[in-house]
């Protein structure tokens, strides 16, 4: 009896101390909504339940029907060659009629066919009625064929799912779409520059804005919740998805998280009005750190990495009140996201309280037996993945997970506490976003949609993230009235400028619909006159085969039009990519486009270089060559116009590189490296090369004015654990044009018990100054901020010497105690 006693006591005193180290929910319990959720949720069958863990591709409920179609097999050979299928697979589809091959591939966005076609999705509603009366499907997704249709459409589309799922079920579905820069799948909405290019920006306020249009433009389409904000760390330029995050640092990303979850879901997480939406963050986690640099691979990742970098900005997110969050499709460490109970129901469940809901990216429950190799079957599969955590299953094409799980609950295998939580989440979100009251938006109230006011953000947006790199003897800004020619397989298309998820999911075969914007040509005759511009592209991209396929280049056309030209404008990069699709085997910019560049500099002409690519791509035999170079990134619909803005310097620069753009293909670091990666050359006998080897540094950008840092101060000169540093410093523009200021602070931490980072990135902010003007910055760094996990998985603030840093300026403070901390966050 005394043991049992005595058990007790430390069980519940062990539950009190863990307790006091739990997070309140990110997002404050609403008692009447909770309420609400209780009393539906008491009220479903199995069955209903179960359907709520479902979402399906709006795909399967209608046919696409493609008018005048003739196969040409040739596209057929290059579509499946880009997705990797085998000689004896595409050899087996060519021998097939153009009825089979339609029957197999006519549903994806990609052209297969000879000449022009008119593609027509139609919503099949006895399939609807099924899917919800049978199968009570949750959540839908996806534009048919992955195309945007209008908002009249979407209307149409999703009142009569709504309806139908307010009959059957009593519970509202939730749409979700992948409006990840702006209404990627609603025709005449506005498309803002790309992620990479607010993180370019280093505005976060821009990153609010452009949630909130987006937001507004979703709803008018009644979409009630978008896949974004994408918050992979952006660590490898390998890798395909670069520029749909914030860039490579942590704070970065969840600085811009923060805000765009605030655009995106308004002020009050728990009452979502009907102009805001629910956000997916994704993909949790390290999405972007594949070993290979190819799409959806494995990472190998150590624990001080994830904790301290990849985590970050989920947690900041969740603590935001992100509604849901899309799992990485790969695996870190061998273990794939899918099948992590630690990192689902542990770290974000448990440790932060994070009440939402955890959707899997595209078939990823399958993957985990077809690709990963860690389940026999789908049923072990199903087992893995909902008892690790996930609350819905993005399974695009099949309603056996009903089936399957149902088997699980039955046998046991699946808890149904399990299955409560998880449909108590989703329910929650739906409550949250208001669904329940109204399903519909209905479309009206929703003027503003693809407004002037909105197409001026984007184009502020874009201003301030196209970034400066080079500006030799200041020739930016362009004169008027200088003959330029302008080249490159840039030069003269939207795709390029908008990049992938743009109207379809690559951004290809979507011209028709970004008619009305400028491409960079455009946008120059506008700027300069017509009569000023000379287009003459010598590389063009081949717009049938895959997004890196070049037409046979006319490089000697572009060098004799040089010879009618004061200047030459280089608009070069990459054609619009996303995911797999986007895969490279060579980092270099492409042969043709650096020979275009090497044999136009024999002209003499200057030569100023635009790249426009969604990572950085090499150009260092290019580069000396070239008197400016803007890297424009992914700038959106208004980025040829922000680019004639600022090239005429009626607009100044101020964006800055969220990456570090590397000049060797053996060198590709991130600024915060480890100083040991650096070994420097070694006086005396030997010659060591281990050099960071960049073309220029993250956070690196020009302007048309200088500033000037000085008075560095930080208000502790000694700090313990519990202080708060107040840093501040003094920025003077010292140039005769008026501009903004990205303020990096950053931290380095001289000795530590583990190698230390170079330097960390830890607190930014934007400001704008006028010629001659001085404004002091001040920065709360919390002390705990500088601690790192250490060989033990535990975060510590050890005691030593840090160096903090602004501009030039550098200030030294010491930790006086050592501390560790027991919780997983601090
Ligand atoms: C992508 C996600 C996207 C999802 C739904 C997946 O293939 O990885 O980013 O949200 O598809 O379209």
């Amino acid at each position: 009896m005394r043991k049992t006693l005595l058990t007790l006591t430390a069980v519940c005193a062990a539950v009190v101390a863990v307790q006091a180290q739990i997070t309140k929910p990110a997002i404050p319990r609403d008692a009447a909504l909770e309420a609400k959720v209780e009393k539906t949720l008491a009220k479903m069958t199995l069955d209903e339940k179960i359907g709520q863990m479902l979402e399906l591709n709006l795909d399967v409920m209608g046919k696409m029907k493609v008018e005048n179609a003739k196969i040409d097999r040739e596209k057929v050979r290059g579509v499946m060659q880009q997705f990797g299928a085998s000689d004896a697979d595409i050899e087996k589809m060519l021998k097939m009629t153009d009825a089979e091959i339609l029957e197999k591939m006519g549903d994806y966005p990609i052209d297969i066919y000879q000449g022009e076609t008119k593609r027509n999705w139609q919503l099949n509603e006895v399939m609807l009625d099924t899917l919800i009366s049978k199968w009570k499907v949750g959540s839908i997704l996806n534009a048919p064929g992955t195309r945007a249709p209008s908002i009249e459409q979407w209307q149409k589309w999703i009142t009569l799912i709504q309806e139908k799922s307010m009959k059957y079920l009593g519970i509202p579905d939730i749409y979700g779409l992948d409006h990840n820069h702006g209404v990627t799948y609603t025709q005449g909405g506005t498309l803002f520059p790309q992620p990479i290019n607010l993180g370019a920006s280093f505005n976060t306020e821009l990153a609010r804005r452009g949630a909130e249009i987006t937001a507004y433009e979703s709803r008018a389409a009644n979409c009630p919740w978008v896949y974004n904000p994408v918050v992979d760390l952006s660590r490898d330029p390998r890798w395909p998805r670069v520029y749909e995050s914030f860039g490579e640092d942590a704070i970065v990303n969840s600085k811009m998280v923060v805000a765009e979850i605030r655009g995106y879901q308004g002020d009050d997480n728990n009452h979502i009005d009907q102009y805001h939406v629910g956000t997916s963050t994704k993909h949790y986690f390290a999405y972007g750190a594949p070993w290979s640099g190819k799409d959806r691979t494995p990472a190998y990742l150590n624990p001080q990495m994830i904790r301290e970098k990849y985590f970050e900005p989920f947690k900041a997110a969740a603590l935001a009140g992100t509604l849901t969050m899309m799992v990485n499709s790969a695996s870190v460490n061998g273990v794939p996201l899918h099948a992590s109970y630690e990192y689902m129901t542990k770290w974000l469940k448990e440790d932060l309280q994070w009440d939402g809901f955890l959707v899997t990216d595209w078939a990823d429950i399958n993957n985990l037996f077809s690709r990963e190799k860690v389940a026999k079957d789908k049923k072990d599969a199903i087992r893995i993945a909902i008892n690790a955590g996930i609350d819905m299953s993005m399974d695009p094409y099949s309603v056996e997970f009903c089936i399957l799980l149902k088997e699980l609950v039955n046998e046991g295998k699946v808890k149904m506490e399990r299955i409560d939580d998880a449909v108590r989440r989703i329910l929650r979100a739906k409550y949250r976003l208001g669904l329940f009251e109204q399903p519909n938006t209905g479309g009206k109230g929703f003027e503003k949609f693809g407004c002037e006011e909105f197409a001026n953000a984007s184009l502020k947006a874009a201003e301030e993230s196209e970034v400066l790199l080079k500006n030799e003897g200041n020739i930016l800004p362009l004169a008027k009235g200088k003959k330029i020619l302008l080249t490159g397989p840039n030069a003269n298309q939207m795709r390029c400028l908008h990049g992938g998820w743009s109207y379809t999911w690559q951004g290809s075969k979507a011209e028709d619909l970004s008619e009305k914007y400028n491409t960079i040509y455009e946008a120059l005759c506008n700027k300069y006159g017509k009569e000023n511009i000379i287009l003459e592209q010598g590389v063009t991209y081949d717009e049938d085969k895959a997004y890196y396929d070049e037409n046979k280049p006319q490089i000697e056309k572009a060098v004799a039009a040089a010879a009618k030209a004061d200047i030459i404008i280089a608009a070069i990069g990459e054609n619009s990519y996303t995911e797999t699709p986007g895969n490279l085997t060579d980092l270099w910019l492409s042969e043709n486009q650096r020979n275009l560049v090497k044999e136009l500099a024999k002209t003499g002409k200057p030569i100023i270089l635009v790249l426009n690519e969604g990572r950085p791509r090499l150009i260092a035999d290019i580069e000396p060559l070239a008197k400016a170079v803007v890297d424009i990134l992914i700038p959106g619909n208004y980025g040829g116009d922000a680019l004639a803005n600022l090239l005429a310097g009626d607009v100044n620069f101020s964006a800055k590189l969220p990456y570090t753009y590397p000049r060797e293909i053996n060198s590709l670091n991130t600024y915060d490296y480890k100083v040991s990666e650096e070994v420097g050359t070694m006086a005396g006998a030997y010659n060591y090369d281990a050099k960071v080897s960049l073309q220029w540094p993250f956070g690196y950008g020009l302007s048309y004015t200088t500033y000037e840092y000085s008075n560095l101060k930080v208000d502790k000169a000694q700090f313990t654990a519990d202080d708060v540093l107040k840093v501040t410093v003094d920025v003077k523009n010292t140039g005769a044009k008026a501009g903004k200021e990205a303020v990096l602070l950053y931290s380095s931490d001289l000795v530590a018990s583990v190698v230390p980072d170079n330097k960390r990135l830890r607190d930014f902010t934007k400001i704008e100054l006028q010629p001659g003007e001085v404004k002091t910055v001040t920065f709360e760094l919390p002390a705990k901020s500088l601690a790192f996990v250490g060989a033990d998985g535990k975060w510590t603030l050890e005691e030593g010497d840090f160096v903090l840093k602004i501009g030039d300026q550098t200030v030294n403070a010491v930790c006086t105690q050592t501390k560790t901390w027991e919780t997983p966050n601090i």
